[in-house]
Parts: C-alpha cells; structure tokens; sequence
C-alpha cells in the first residue's frame, strides 16, 4: 500500500509571526482528513521552531527545504541533519528545480543531501524533471532516468519520497496534463527498486485540479508551492475529493 503525501513548500515566504497566522487558520480545517493523507509543511528554516512548538502534536509534520550533508564544519551558511531533527523536522526537500537553478546543486550534491538526511530519519522528498526545452525536444524520460540513476545511489528507498515536478510548470500555472503526469510518474516507478515509494506530482497544483491529479493510478501526492500559502486553497488540496 503506498502512502499518500501531500506536502507544502513555501519557499522563502513568511516571517514566524506569518506562519504562526497560518498554522491557526489551517489546523482547524484539518479535522476531517482522512487519516491516511501525511500533510507536511515544508518552511523556510527560520520557522521551524516556531510551528514546532505549535503543532500540538497534531498531524501535520514538519519539513525543511534543504539539508547539508556534512555533520558539523565550516559551511556557512548550510544547515545540517541532526540540527532539523532536534527542532522537530520528519522530511527534507531535496534537489528542487530552484536549488538546481540558482544555487548550483548538482546530481552529486543531491545525491550526498539525501543520503545524509536518511542517516538521520528524515525523509527526503527529491525532486527530477524536465525544463520545456527538454520536453520539446523529446528528452522528457532520459533526463529523469539520468537524474534517478545519479540521485539514487546507495539511497534507501524505504525512506523516500520522490516528486516529480516538470520545470516549466512550477509557478506559471501551466499544470502538466493530468494523464500525462500519471504515465511519467509510472516510467519513475518502473526505475525504482521499491515500487512502493510515494511519488508526488508538483507544478502548479491547485484547488481546482487536485481531485483529477490524486483521480490518476500513479500519482500518490502533491508537491504544492504557490497554493500552499493560504490556509483555505491548501485545507482544499489536503481534503481532495475522491
Ligand atoms: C514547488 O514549489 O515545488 C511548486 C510546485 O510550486 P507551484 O505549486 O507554485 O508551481
């Protein structure tokens, strides 16, 4: 049985006073949530703590959106695995597009992320896709074949999550078609050693087409940005209609 995550990324939005705003509107609209969604919240670092000492233990866990993959050492700037799990993190985003763009991360990098973060019990969710031009010019599958075989190395897929997030759908509102994120997220599976592992679909999910994306056989969760800033359009994700 693969599990269903749904998860939130807010990238570099909101101060501690701005998240504590949103914890106290999303919780409430959690009380009907089927059990067997796990609904995270993936926030700058700076409000970690904050939302960690206010979740009551409640259901909603707790991410960052990157980790190091040294212990401790001279990397200003980076924060490390055991720093997140003592402020209460359960997963870490690894290898999104923004990471890979502006900040140089490379396939090494992401593959060294995540094994440091399994080390420590956080679940990384790592995220491959494509860029339009790579679509376009038919490289859709050897691009994310070429990212797994780097990423996966010598990773635990027992303790993974993977989102597959086409580039040239995040943030511009142009949603990879529903049935064609399903037969990508199905190649990806055919690539794992665990077919198990939850893979997520992420580019511009919002209230409005999540019921189709979580209707889709392959497709096992969200990666949700933009949408996921507001209590009321991610309670709606999370409470997606089957
Ligand atoms: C993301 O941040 O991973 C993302 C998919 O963003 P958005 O939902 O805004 O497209």
């Amino acid at each position: 049985m693969r599990k269903i995550v749904i998860a939130g990324n807010w990238k570099m939005y909101k101060t501690q006073a701005e998240a504590l705003e949103f914890l106290q509107g999303f919780m409430p609209l959690l009380e009907e949530t089927p059990e067997d969604r796990e609904v995270v919240l993936c926030v700058p670092f700076t409000d970690l703590a904050t939302l960690s000492r206010n979740l009551h233990g409640g259901r909603i866990r707790l991410g960052a959106q990157n980790v190091h993959w040294q212990e401790v050492g001279a990397y200003t700037g980076e924060i490390s695995a055991s720093m997140l799990t003592e402020i209460g993190a359960r997963y870490v985003i690894i290898g999104h597009s923004e990471r890979r763009q502006y900040f140089g991360e490379t396939d090494q990098t992401v593959n060294l992320r995540l094994k440091a973060a399994q080390a420590h019990g956080l679940i990384p969710i790592l995220c491959v896709g494509e860029t339009k031009q790579q679509r376009d010019a038919g490289e859709t599958e050897a691009i994310i074949f070429n990212q797994l075989k780097q990423d996966l190395v010598e990773v635990d897929q027992q303790n993974l999550v993977i989102a597959y997030e086409p580039i040239w759908a995040i943030g511009t509102g142009d949603t990879c078609e529903t049935r064609e994120a399903n037969r990508v997220i199905g190649l990806i599976r055919q690539q794992l050693t665990n077919p198990n592992v939850p893979i997520q679909y992420g580019g511009s999910v919002k209230p409005d087409n999540i019921d189709e994306i979580m209707a889709q056989s392959e497709i096992d969760g969200a990666l949700v940005g933009g949408a996921s800033l507001q209590p009321e359009s991610f309670a709606r994700i999370v409470n997606y209609q089957t």
